[in-house]
């Protein structure tokens, strides 16, 4: 079906896009090629860690499909990414008694030494007690213990536990998963060291282990832990953002970027982190093609690569196109559930103009807009040249966090239908922002 180009959009005043916003739907809803893709990739390839063959693999079959789709100048365009694998890794409890703890070892850890690290635990929850008990933790292995509180508070244990207590004398550093439920799960991410400060091997445990270490140091069972890690960060690997997108008709020149990062932990094979949201941003470009919709800009879906470990898809994206002019910056990564919430960062009257966007997304589901648009990749382009930044907020009822950064992300924990409404709500903001005065 091919649809006129309309009137610009602009507001209260804007022409009816009822129609096409409606065809945008049924096209959307009607869809599987998006889900079978996602599938697909996650089962073939496999976890897209940064550095790692499965990734590019990943990528060049993106490229390909993005051909198949007649999207116009498709490329993957090079950019270097941080090389940290795991390698072998475990945790046993050794005292009281012996038994094995599943564990994550925290991108960027370094290794153990061959012979691992056996040693006592202290059980903290904060980093205030960790100072107050600075004095016994020489020699120990630190376990931050933190009940979650959201993930932004847990993170920080993550990221800078190592730091903290390799400071005061610890010979390793563990954490309880950053994740609202336990479920013997552990979740991965990206930890920091600071130059200063010895490093010290870091990894994460789940709820149920970092719970039973607490009661036995609470009872005066001395808990004792072997830890043994051969993770290593090797130099900097070649690896590519792909991009693809539909030439604008009357302002080519000006550009919509919207897209997800293509790279994940090596845990699961990212289906909500972020496969989900790469697919159904690539997915509402490939959806306004088939429709031949005609927008007025040009529409450039972009998989940024190394979100999760250094954002250097996003900051080479940044430096290689920050001559174009970019009208909007929009960037899904929170999870491929019930669309909710199109987020927007910029001055009050585009806010004015966007908040009109509601009634069309509304045709989707309950979708609002609210100020606050976000997105890693998207940023480093859109604080060097001031550009507005839009994102996907969606309702996943407190669960993305049980598989993010886990062996559990997988596409199973993808809603079809879900995913294809995020595709029509995408393509709706995108296709509207694109047809502005
Ligand atoms: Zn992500």
């Amino acid at each position: 079906m091919l649809l006129q180009n309309h009137k610009s959009y602009s507001g209260d005043t804007q022409k009816n896009y009822k129609s096409i916003v409606q065809s945008i739907i049924d096209k959307a809803m009607s869809d599987s090629i998006a889900f079978n893709r996602l599938e697909y990739m996650c089962d073939t390839y496999g976890p897209r860690l940064s550095g790692s063959e499965n990734l590019n693999k990943a990528l060049m079959w993106i490229r390909d499909e993005m051909l198949k789709d007649s999207l116009e100048n498709v490329k993957a365009e090079e950019v270097y990414v941080p090389h940290w694998v795991r390698g072998n890794e475990w945790c046993k409890l050794m005292q009281p008694r012996e038994a094995n703890m599943p564990m994550l070892g925290l991108g960027g850890s370094i290794a153990t030494p061959k012979e691992g690290i056996t040693a006592p635990v202290l059980v903290v929850h904060s980093y205030e007690e960790l100072r107050q008990k600075a004095g016994e933790a020489k020699g120990k292995i630190v376990l931050f213990n933190k009940p979650w509180l959201g993930y932004g508070d847990a993170v920080q244990f993550r990221t800078h536990g190592a730091e903290k207590a390799a400071a005061v004398g610890a010979v390793a550093s563990l954490i309880r998963s950053a994740s609202p439920i336990g479920m013997q799960n552990p979740h991965t991410g990206m930890m920091v060291y600071a130059d200063s400060i010895p490093k010290i091997p870091h990894a994460a445990i789940t709820h149920e282990d970092a719970l039973l270490l607490e009661r036995l140091q609470a009872r005066g069972q001395n808990p004792v832990v072997h830890l043994y890690m051969e993770a290593q960060t090797l130099p900097d690997a070649l690896s590519y953002n792909v991009m693809g997108e539909i030439r604008g008709t009357e302002k080519p020149d000006e550009i919509v970027v919207l897209g997800g990062h293509s790279d994940s932990w090596d845990a699961g094979t990212g289906a909500q982190d972020d496969g989900g949201g790469c697919i159904a941003t690539w997915h509402a470009v490939r959806l306004l093609k088939e429709l031949g919709i005609k927008p007025k800009r040009t529409i450039r879906a972009v998989m940024f690569v190394n979100e999760e470990n250094g954002v250097k898809g996003g900051k080479a994206y940044a430096d290689k196109h920050k001559n174009e002019k970019h009208h909007l910056m929009f960037e899904f990564d929170s999870g491929v559930f019930a669309p909710d919430v199109i987020g927007f960062s910029a001055s009050d009257s585009l806010m004015e103009i966007v908040k009109g966007f509601e009634k069309y997304l509304q045709m989707v589901d309950s979708i609002k807009v609210t100020k606050g648009g976000w997105g890693v990749d998207i940023s480093p382009l859109a604080r060097l040249n001031r550009i507005p930044v839009m994102s996907l907020g969606t309702n996943d009822e407190g669960k993305y966090f049980w598989y993010h950064h886990s062996p559990a992300d997988t596409p199973d924990k993808v809603d079809p239908v879900m995913l294809n409404k995020c595709v029509a709500a995408i393509a709706i903001a995108v296709y509207l922002y694109s047809e502005m005065e």
